[in-house]
């Protein structure tokens, strides 16, 4: 019997985890779209992505994780219709389209880094897949399910005996009716077909485009998911992870494309996390503008890990509302936790570990998250340990182990939550006005002194003079 289950979105139910290979794992996580920062509502879905990860390692599995990164084809709506992403990118910020593409990507991996998310095994560009695009394309009109219309190639739902393997067929219905009635494409012959290829673009002035047996054009969105994850993970994927907004119509297109192409059933297991809401329930969007990164989170003081820990304490199939609120409370939390696990890693030398409790701690942690990901289980184990009747290094050992798929830096010595390190010249800035102002206290010249304090002050730097000399914080 599998050590791992969770929830598979295509039979509906909680499921042992059986790969196609023994003991290795492919792994498919949509990527970013990369024409704006990333949200903390995108990041909650990597976080989680990251720990099911994590736990197929920590399990024993050889992972292969392979992410895309969607710089072109991704239009506002993810039917097809709206404005090309990308370009309202690079038409915002007068950049081109690579040139967002870079930042963005660069951007997303810095968060990725902040929030200690593992880096996929293999990253790709679709701008680098085209060649895969239009031979899948070329196989899928050969076989009779696409078609052109209007200049553009479509992929002709009503060929498949079922098209809603993965979702609710009313609910999707309901969603695409509203969708029409803003944007029709009339050459479309079914309302769920979608765009393989697009080359009679109703955008005019896009950017990116290659050579096709269709015409000069560029790839639909759905497509590149297919093609990147056969390229590096081979023909039979085991999970498959995304958002769920991700599961109509993304993910109920790649099915549709990639069995037809291939002929046989394509992955095993979807794996989804629901959405981080902002207060009142709303989904956390970029395209409604009110969005928060990680960035500014570092402004308001909060070490990106307690994001990562706010994150871990909710289950990853129930929506997540954020609030600074709570943020604080995980905060306060985060800071009494590490300080505890610093006490105990003081207190550790020179003693054996208990290698007979520390297997079975970890054994306790694999069937933990192996039941559903369940992270906020993980999290009261951890408090466990740190009151068990255990000496302090097997403590340590446990926690450092726990903190290989956690990786909230537990055990890591520097100061628990606080925001971004001062900027090193406004460092040697403040320490050159604290000597000036002692030179001026040493001659008298408490006037000086006086105005060196308020010109740090309307900086917002407070600073105390104390018996260990002057100390200084930012407001
Ligand atoms: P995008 O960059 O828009 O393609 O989205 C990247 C990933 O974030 C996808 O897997 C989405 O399903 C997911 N996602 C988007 N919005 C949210 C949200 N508010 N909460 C959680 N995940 C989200
Ligand atoms: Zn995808």
């Amino acid at each position: 019997m599998s050590r791992i289950k969770f929830y598979n979105t295509l039979t509906k139910k909680v499921e042992d985890f059986v790969p196609n290979v023994e003991g290795k794992v492919s792994l498919y996580t949509c990527g970013p779209t990369v024409y704006h920062f990333a949200h903390i509502g995108n990041l909650r879905c990597y976080i989680m992505e990251d720990i099911l990860d994590r736990t197929l390692r920590y399990a024993g599995y050889d992972v292969k994780r392979v992410m895309n990164i969607t710089d072109v084809g991704h239009l506002s709506s993810d039917a097809d219709t709206g404005e090309d992403k990308m370009l309202a990118g690079a038409k915002r910020e007068h950049k081109t389209v690579m040139e967002i593409a870079k930042f963005y990507t660069d951007a997303f991996f810095t968060d990725c880094k902040k929030l200690n998310i593992r880096k996929p095994d293999v990253i790709e560009p679709a701008t680098n897949c085209i060649p895969e695009f239009i031979n899948m394309v070329k196989v899928l009109l050969d076989k009779g399910f696409a078609y052109v219309a209007g200049e553009n190639v479509y992929f002709d739902t009503s060929k498949l005996k079922e098209y809603y393997v993965l979702s609710n067929q009313s609910e999707d219905d309901l969603k695409v009716a509203v969708r029409d009635d803003v944007d029709e494409d009339t050459n479309k012959r079914n309302k769920n077909d979608f765009v393989l290829w697009f080359t009679k673009s109703k955008f005019e002035d896009q950017a990116l485009k290659w050579d096709s047996p269709w015409g000069v054009g560029y790839p639909g969105w759905h497509i590149e998911c297919s093609c990147i994850s056969m390229k590096h993970l081979g023909e039979k994927l085991d999970i498959h992870c995304g958002g769920i907004d991700n599961i109509f119509p993304h993910h109920t297109n790649e099915i549709a494309q990639s069995e037809s192409f291939l002929g046989h059933k394509w992955c095993n297991y979807w794996f989804h996390v629901h959405h981080l809401t902002q207060k009142g329930g709303a989904k956390m969007s970029k395209s409604s503008g009110e969005f928060l990164c990680v960035d500014l989170l570092e402004k308001k003081g909060y070490n990106p890990l307690v994001y990562r820990f706010f994150c871990l304490q909710s289950h990853y199939r129930k929506p997540l509302e954020f609030s600074y609120d709570v943020m604080d409370n995980v905060k306060a939390a985060y800071d009494k936790l590490k300080k505890q696990v610093a006490r105990i890693v003081s207190e550790s030398n020179g003693q054996t570990v208990d290698e007979k409790a520390f297997g079975e701690y970890k054994e306790k942690f694999i069937d933990t998250l192996g039941n559903d990901l369940n992270t906020s289980s993980a999290i009261t184990l951890l408090y466990e340990v740190l009151k068990a009747d255990l000496n302090n290094a097997t403590k340590k050992a446990i926690i450092e182990s726990f903190d290989e798929v956690l990786c909230l830096d537990l055990t890591k010595a520097e100061a628990a939550s606080e925001g971004p390190e001062v900027d090193a010249e406004l460092k040697a800035y403040i320490e050159k006005r604290i000597e000036d102002r002692k030179e001026a206290k040493k001659n008298k010249d408490f006037a000086t002194a006086d105005a060196i304090r308020e010109e740090l002050a309307a900086k917002g730097i407070t600073i105390k003079d104390t018996r260990e000399g002057t100390l200084w914080s930012l407001n």
